[in-house]
């Protein structure tokens, strides 16, 4: 038995490709006999109640069921706190105080090479009084996870082993909030979570997920990095592709139990009878008849049809 779960963020209208996300996580976590809970990941600053309401209700809309409560991210502030506590503890932190500018222009990384993006190690060995002075002229700092930059792996359910090298990545953001990557495994560990079905744009960050498991001693989840959904240009989906929230393609004609038939075909589930509900058709969902390549969707091709 499994616990799976759909981790949204609050923070616009859900789209086809969230949608097809959704279901996909509902369908491996009913497959393989388990929960499916859904917790809203409401950290950032663009999440709204409101979003939160009209996400849940298009999940509802397509018969996307969960078990419990909605869990949200904002009202678990102190989980993060005892967590980061005890990497602290460890001494496995330390406080950074480079703006991102600072970040972009650093040139030599302790580590080597890193990947774009990635933090060079500027503040790692700055002396304690070096830090009371820069807190001091700043007057803020972010809390960075100490790591060797070593190379992590990982399996994927259907990407295979995959494996990226570290850095000192962010725990707790200048506004005292825990990051992403702190709060995802937290949750995830604290829910009883031990199946991660999620988007493959992800798939590069986890590897640092996959460490702060580690460091705080838990069990690593199933990792399942779904393919995202191109526009018909072959490009992520995006705003520019036109229609692609369930309001809007059900303003445009497509009506959001098309949208479901649709989606359940994109993953492999054939022979649809009415009535649909996503729940009815997680029974009947094979995860080795999912392709592993991006899908389509091109609202024209199903309006005039
Ligand atoms: N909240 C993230 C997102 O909406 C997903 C995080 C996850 O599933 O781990 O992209």
């Amino acid at each position: 038995m499994v616990t799976g779960r759909f981790a949204p963020s609050p923070s616009g209208p859900l789209h086809i490709g969230n949608l097809r996300t959704a279901l996909l996580a509902l369908c491996f976590a009913r497959s393989a006999g388990g929960d499916f809970l859904i917790r809203m990941e409401d950290l950032t600053t663009e999440a709204s109640a409101d979003h939160e309401s009209a996400q849940l209700a298009d999940l509802a809309a397509l018969g996307i069921d969960h078990d419990g409560d909605v869990v949200r991210q904002s009202e678990r502030g102190e989980l993060y706190a005892a967590a980061i506590k005890q990497l602290e503890d460890a001494d496995l932190t330390y406080p950074c105080f480079c703006s991102r500018r600072e970040i972009t222009e650093a040139v030599h990384a302790p580590h080597g090479e890193l990947p774009e993006g990635a933090y060079p190690g500027t503040c790692s060995r700055l002396s304690s009084v070096e830090q009371q002075r820069r807190m001091t002229q700043r007057g803020r700092s972010t809390l960075r996870i100490r790591t060797a930059g070593q190379t992590v792996s990982f399996e994927d359910q259907l990407c295979g082993t995959r494996s990226g090298q570290l850095d000192d990545f962010v725990l707790r953001r200048w506004d005292g909030i825990a990051a992403y990557n702190l709060a995802v495994v937290v949750d995830d560990h604290d829910q009883g979570i031990d199946q991660v079905t999620r988007g493959d744009d992800l798939l590069a960050t986890t590897p640092r997920q996959v460490f702060v498991h580690q460091v705080l001693g838990f069990d690593l989840p199933t990792y399942v990095h779904v393919p995202l959904v191109l526009g018909p240009d072959g490009k992520r989906l995006a705003k520019r592709h036109g229609p692609r929230s369930l309001a809007a393609v059900s303003a445009a004609g497509l009506a959001p139990l098309e949208v479901l038939r649709l989606l359940a075909e994109s993953i492999g589930i054939t022979d649809l009878t009415d009535p649909l509900s996503a729940e009815s058709l997680a029974g009947r969902f094979d995860p080795g008849d999912l392709s592993r390549f991006p899908w389509t969707f091109d609202l024209s091709d199903q309006i005039h049809s």
